[in-house]
């Protein structure tokens, strides 16, 4: 499958057995989640996904994509381009509880009622996942003044001094 339109949700376990490799974008638009936490969310998004079963018998959902997004900066309140990029290895667990016994290198993901995995909810909760916890322009392309104390996060300014305290308790 190259160049089509991503399934939204697919058997993980029938797609290992065929290792299939999905090779196909998902519209921006229909990332609701996204869409909310965004300035400017459109265009569609190329997605690389894998299914196979791994040595140890294990079910294996692995996938990466690039896309590009609009945020606010948080230093000068414009809004620039960011880039998200997305790499994620995951195995289908049936229980929450199964997820347990993963290996650390794979994350569980839930198969939904039909007991498919919903690639569409996975690719959107990793994009999320990708962006910046204060999103700002690279220093160069900011508007906002170089000494600008924007984007930094409050406690980091009035952090008290550690050895301060160490003082008050000599
Ligand atoms: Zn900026």
């Amino acid at each position: 499958m190259k160049n089509l339109k991503l399934p939204i949700t697919i058997d993980p376990f029938k797609s290992a057995q065929r290792t299939l490799v999905c090779d196909g974008y998902f519209d921006l638009s229909e990332f609701d989640r996204l869409r909310a936490v965004t300035e400017k969310c459109c265009g569609q998004m190329n997605v690389k996904i894998q299914f196979k079963v791994d040595e140890q018998g294990l079910n294996v959902v692995s996938g990466s994509g690039l896309t590009t997004v609009g945020l606010t900066c948080q230093r000068c309140n414009e809004i620039f381009e960011q880039k998200l990029s997305i790499d994620f290895q995951l195995s289908p667990v049936k229980k929450a509880e199964q997820a347990d016994e993963l290996p650390s290198y794979y994350d569980a993901i839930e198969l939904d009622e039909n007991g498919e995995v919903n690639l569409r909810e996975l690719v959107e909760s990793e994009l999320l996942l990708a962006i910046p916890l204060i999103p700002k322009h690279e220093l160069d392309d900011c508007q906002a003044p170089a000494n600008s104390t924007w984007g930094k996060l409050p406690e980091e300014l009035d952090k008290p001094n550690p050895f301060d305290v160490l003082k008050q308790l000599k």
